[in-house]
């Protein structure tokens, strides 16, 4: 009588142990399992990096290399401004055989004057001093109704920004070139990047591309190679071609009067992917080249100056 009671409470002990088990230990990982029976784990240890300091301008390219105690992969900076409400700023760096690759771009708009750029483990990378540049104004007229937009006109223009947004998230996680940018033209630049423009003495808006000389018609070649992401006509650009050139960066074509790629397709250096033309909102024919690091306008021919200093080409 005596035994079989105690052989239930065995078995009821052991049922509770089992239950237990498949509660906790059952799912938890033998790392966790160390953690328990072991003295308090250690942190992994972190080799210190000499932080590199930095000048930059607002809405212009920077190209930055560095020795680096990293393994090779693609990481992420996040930067921040000294100012309270600093909005943060995501930096794509590669590295390579312990050798970091930076492309940084300081938003335009921004009213920041220095930035601090750290890893995830919050190692800091960069220390970014910012330079404000002196962009010029100019003033322009143009059809009104491409200035006070129409209800339907103010409708696709949000839902065309929000498709580009989301395009400018799509990027290679490598460079898809491994020469320098080059300018899409050689004509005379009609407007530079920055300049601040009043259309018809009243809506201000910035110009953040380069506006080329060029009648329709002209062929258009890319400014480096990568991959076609979009093709299209936009309210504001007409038709229009983007191209992905990997790590953030990307580049637009304006205002074609024909596009000769399709979205998708890989294309080389100075291969032509239209024709000039006066598509979108336009005063003329011209070419408006723009380009893009995750989303942020930058001058193109930083680009140029940036990635010649990649491959180590005299500026
Ligand atoms: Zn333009």
């Amino acid at each position: 009588m005596m035994g079989k009671v105690w052989l239930e409470k065995v078995r009821l002990k052991t049922a509770g142990l089992i239950f237990f088990a498949l509660l906790s230990g059952g799912c938890s990982s033998p790392k966790e399992i160390t953690q328990e029976t072991n003295s308090p784990p250690k942190k992994p240890r972190l080799s210190p990096i000499q932080p590199k300091t930095i000048e930059v301008f607002n809405g212009k390219l920077t190209f930055i290399e560095m020795k680096i105690p990293l393994e090779d992969g693609v990481y992420d900076l996040s930067c921040l401004g000294v100012s309270p409400d600093s909005k943060e700023n995501i930096v794509k760096m590669l590295v390579s055989e312990q050798n970091a690759q930076i492309y940084y771009v300081e938003d335009y708009y921004s009213e920041e004057s220095q930035r601090t750029c750290f890893l995830t483990d919050k190692r800091i990378v960069l220390n970014v001093e910012i330079k404000q540049f002196p962009y010029k104004e100019e003033r322009l007229r143009v059809a009104k109704s491409k200035v006070v937009l129409s209800l339907e006109n103010q409708k696709r223009v949000e839902k065309e920004w929000l498709l580009t947004r989301d395009l400018y998230k799509t990027s290679a996680k490598s460079f898809l070139f491994n020469e320098p940018f080059r300018l899409p033209l050689y004509s005379k630049v009609t407007s530079d990047f920055g300049k601040r423009r009043v259309f018809n003495d009243l809506k201000k808006t910035s110009h953040l591309g380069t506006d080329f000389r060029a009648a329709v018609g002209v062929k258009i070649p890319s400014a480096n190679s990568g991959r076609v992401v979009y093709t299209g006509n936009l309210f504001y650009t007409g038709n229009v071609v983007i191209i992905d050139h990997g790590m953030d960066i990307f580049s637009l074509y304006a205002h074609l009067s024909k596009i000769e790629v399709q979205a998708g397709e890989m294309v080389l250096k100075g291969q032509i992917i239209g024709r000039a033309g006066k598509t979108g909102r336009v005063s003329g024919p011209h070419l408006h080249w723009g380009v893009k690091i995750a989303g942020k306008a930058a001058d193109g021919k930083s680009l140029v100056d940036a990635s010649k200093q990649q491959f180590g080409l005299p500026l």
